[in-house]
């Protein structure tokens, strides 16, 4: 009942917020001089911009949008694990064909990713710069990084999609934390949230959404500078 008032009262604010921004997008009532026409409507002013990035908490996904069997939106709680990659598929028809065949989960991986961009990294998972002799390049779900060494690539291995992000987003620092904030359950490597500076762990989507509606709560619980 907490949260409900406190969800309420938030929206309150934001609504609020919303309100007086609008408000004061109005032109200040001058007085009309009558011996000039009256002035031209303006354009109309364009929508505030959306919050940046790092403001709004996000939810990453860096897994197949459609199913490689028939290419119907993927339920990210369906998927079959390819040489270290995920393969997001739509049912659990899906599912079952590919989980029975080994063959068929190769190929639906190379489906789901058919071609591999580089990610926009100046430097190593690690921090460090990546040497352009040395570089070691790993693929992972669509996306190829550079590393500095075969030790990072390891390390890259054990949380691909945490070390992707850190690489693509170098401002953010890892909650690190072992269990969901929001339901106390391991954390899953492959659920990250963000939220300004944060990158944050999920045990599962649906408390990974909670908190892309709401980061407050998370915030709060693992203390986390809002
Ligand atoms: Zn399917
Ligand atoms: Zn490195």
């Amino acid at each position: 009942m907490k949260r409900v008032s406190l969800l309420a009262s938030m929206l309150c604010l934001s609504f609020a917020a919303v309100a007086s921004g609008a408000f004061a997008q109005e032109p200040a009532g001058k007085p009309q001089d009558p011996n000039k026409p009256a002035p031209q409507e303006k354009a109309p002013v364009a929508p505030p911009k959306a919050p940046a990035a790092t403001e709004k908490a996000t939810v990453v996904f860096l897994g197949n949008a459609t199913c490689p069997g028939d290419s119907k939106p993927v339920d990210r709680e369906k998927f079959v694990d390819v040489d270290g990659q995920r393969v997001y598929v739509c049912s659990d028809d899906c599912l079952a064909a590919l989980k029975k065949d080994p063959s068929a989960a190769k190929s639906a991986l190379a489906k789901a990713y058919p071609t591999a961009t580089a990610i926009d990294a100046k430097k190593c998972s690690c921090g460090e710069a990546v040497e352009a002799g040395k570089a070691v390049e790993v693929t992972f779900q669509g996306k190829k990084a550079k590393l500095c060494c075969a030790d990072c690539v390891t390390d890259f291995k054990k949380s691909p999609v945490t070390a992707m992000v850190l690489m693509t987003h170098p401002d953010l620092k890892d909650a690190k934390n072992a269990t969901d904030p929001i339901d106390g359950k391991p954390i899953d490597p492959t659920i990250v949230g963000i939220y300004k500076t944060h990158l944050i762990h999920f045990g599962s989507w649906t408390t990974a959404a909670s908190f892309e509606k709401d980061p407050s709560a998370t915030v709060a619980k693992l203390k986390l500078s809002s």
